[in-house]
């Protein structure tokens, strides 16, 4: 096993071109346009609320992604907030996700005063199960007036948030059906998977709203940021408005005509985010030739190595590995990073952590699965 793992950690810092020295788990690039539109966002002093960068990158969003239209925002947590209350979740409601995810998605949630449930995965897509979701729906949910209530809780449970992980697409359209069926609204938590396809269509397109992010981390970045991506323009209209403390337009007065939010995003970081744009179709292919070099290397060797679903285009966002076990995991993670590789553990369940582990679940055992067994590998753009 040790001899598997040390030829794994040489493997990479070949690959990486990267003999010595830390070999971080995701480093954003900046070869394209971003010095020059960020010393635009300096010269013209327009680095704030105004600018032309901000409405330049949404229309680039929303020409990418296929929809009707794109709000960016400050962030991915704030776009999941916006999302579900967009969606008309109510405090007290109740929001379907899976507790494979980051902290964030169940933060937005949380954000709405809604209470998380937390159902099971599929181990191929790590993405929320259909097949979970229906059996729940279908013990547990009865239809009302319209809406769709926990029979346990007495709760409405008004929508859910499947989320694609890694960069891979989950079952979205089941999901979007089956909840169709139920009247509850899907907000499709895409923060990892800009440029991943389900069928040929964009990821985050499925649902009522789609959340993008644009952290440091992430495939794009925009330094910190997000994105709501719409088909329905009057719910982008009202997304805007919110996003700008709910200000009516006017030459002079601060009218404003509901309780709004600053979730804009500046116009420095819509320059940022308008060059990585520009250079996403090439960071996919350089994910790919990586995923497919790591495929390869780990199938000769025995290791299980995380795939695209069927049906689906990944972005290859973070490439993972399968281990044997929690102690194969914990010996690799141990080893290569104190080799100056870095490699992390999936996230420990959302139901582990003290503000949610009283939520209702089901067996969630793919979940646990999961997360004894996965392991993210340095998976950076190689330019
Ligand atoms: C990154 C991420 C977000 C949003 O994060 P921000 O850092 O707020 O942009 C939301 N959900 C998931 C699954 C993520 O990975």
């Amino acid at each position: 096993m040790q001899k598997k793992h040390r030829e794994l950690v040489v493997f990479i810092r070949e690959v990486f071109g990267q003999p010595t020295g830390v070999i971080p788990l995701h480093a954003p690039v900046f070869q394209g346009n971003e010095k020059k539109y960020l010393q635009e966002c300096i010269d013209t002093t327009f680095v704030s609320s105004v600018g032309r960068f901000v409405d330049l990158f949404e229309e680039k969003l929303t020409a990418y992604c296929g929809v009707k239209r794109v709000v960016v925002c400050v962030n991915g947590t704030c776009a999941l907030h916006l999302a579900l209350l967009l969606c008309g979740v109510k405090p007290g409601d109740e929001v379907i996700t899976q507790p494979f995810t980051f902290v964030a998605t169940v933060n937005g949630i949380a954000h709405c005063s809604a209470y998380p449930v937390f159902l099971d995965v599929d181990r191929d897509t790590m993405g929320l199960s259909p097949d979970a979701l229906q059996a729940f729906l279908a013990d547990e949910a009865a239809k009302k007036d319209g809406g769709c209530y926990n029979r346990r809780t007495g709760r409405r449970i008004a929508a859910c948030v499947p989320m694609h992980t890694f960069g891979h697409p989950c079952r979205i359209d089941e999901i979007v059906s089956i909840c169709g069926e139920y009247g509850i609204e899907v907000v499709e938590d895409a923060a990892e998977s800009i440029g991943s396809l389900y069928r040929g269509k964009h990821t985050g397109t499925f649902g009522k709203v789609g959340v993008l992010s644009f952290n440091g981390n992430k495939t794009i970045t925009t330094g910190g940021g997000g994105a709501l991506l719409f088909d329905d323009e009057t719910l982008a209209r009202l997304a805007k408005h919110l996003t700008t403390q709910a200000k009516v337009p006017h030459p002079w007065e601060f009218a404003h005509d509901q309780v709004g939010f600053n979730y804009r995003m500046p116009n420095i970081n819509a320059a940022l985010g308008l060059a990585q744009l520009e250079n996403l179709d090439r960071f996919l292919k350089a994910k790919r030739r990586l995923a497919d070099r790591y495929g390869h290397f780990c199938r000769n060797q025995g290791i299980g190595f995380v795939t695209e679903p069927v049906n689906a285009k990944s972005n290859y966002w973070l490439n993972a590995i399968l281990l044997q076990d929690a102690a194969e995991r914990d010996k690799f993670l141990a080893l290569s990073n104190k080799e100056g590789v870095m490699t992390r553990p999936a996230w420990r369940l959302m139901t582990n952590l003290p503000m949610f582990q009283n939520c209702q679940t089901d067996t969630l055992s793919n979940a646990h699965w999961l997360e004894d067994r996965i392991v993210n590998i340095p998976s950076s753009v190689i330019i």
